[in-house]
């Protein structure tokens, strides 16, 4: 992104975003939540503000517990940048009945944290596999769909050797679903991050590599013929949908 320093995630998920360069533009890596400069930037327009206003549907597919939304709304937590993106969309972050209903997913994919670090009891739990199905599934339902599966950030920053490749593990079946379901003339998924952290375990820090972005679809090179930075992500999604004419049919009932 052209600025010395470690990438930080409210910069540069407001990057993926926006399609502006963020830290350019506010003169820093900044995170992991947005100050009010990223905030403003991501409230003037982001790719979720854009698809609403072109009259195509986007979604968050992760689901939150009702702590979550009573921090958020009490002021007590800032929301991500991602989550602000969405919010700023006029969207809903949801709530722990999508999980019930499996109209959302948890941010580790199989639920399992639900119960274990959330204590319910009877939420659904998902095999990394079927996760991965319901997320293709899902996203069917709008044009622009998202999720983070933010974890990769935490173990990148404290976790262990096995855990990182235990959640690797987990990314691998939930990627064999999400083929398995998959239709390579429905779409483009578009694998990428705001920052390295998880492929380096000998420190506690982000990382400066360079990060990699998966486009699974046909037409996928729309994209990846003009892809050198974060901010060429969201005017590369941004174009694919306007060339297709929003045709996910699906997505408007
Ligand atoms: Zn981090």
């Amino acid at each position: 992104m052209g600025m010395s320093g470690r990438p930080q995630s409210a910069s540069g998920q407001a990057a993926l975003l926006t399609g502006k360069n963020v830290p350019e533009l506010i003169g820093e890596h900044y995170g992991p939540r947005p100050n009010p400069a990223i905030r403003e930037i991501i409230a003037q327009d982001n790719l979720f503000k854009r698809v609403v206003a072109h009259g195509g549907t986007a979604a968050l597919l992760e689901a939150y517990p009702p702590r979550f939304h009573q921090a958020i709304n009490s002021g007590k937590r800032l929301a991500s940048s991602y989550q602000q993106a969405v919010l700023e969309a006029g969207l809903p972050l949801f709530s722990e009945e999508k999980i019930y209903s499996g109209e959302a997913l948890s941010g580790d994919w199989t639920g399992a944290g639900w119960r274990s670090e959330l204590g319910y009891t009877d939420t659904p739990v998902y095999t990394p596999v079927e996760a991965g199905k319901r997320m293709v599934a899902l996203s069917r339902q709008y044009d622009f769909a998202f999720f983070s599966h933010w974890m990769t950030d935490v173990i990148g920053h404290r976790g262990t050797v096995a855990e990182g490749a235990s959640l690797l593990e987990l990314f691998d079946g939930v990627m064999a679903g999400a083929l398995e379901e998959w239709d390579d003339d429905e779409g483009l998924i578009v694998i990428t991050s705001d920052h390295g952290n998880l492929e380096d375990l000998s420190h506690t820090k982000h990382t400066e590599n360079d990060v990699p972005t998966v486009i699974i679809g046909t037409g996928r090179e729309s994209i990846a013929s003009n892809l050198n930075t974060l901010t060429d992500i969201a005017p590369g999604i941004e174009n694919y949908l306007y060339n297709t004419g929003f045709r996910n049919e699906a997505a408007h009932g």
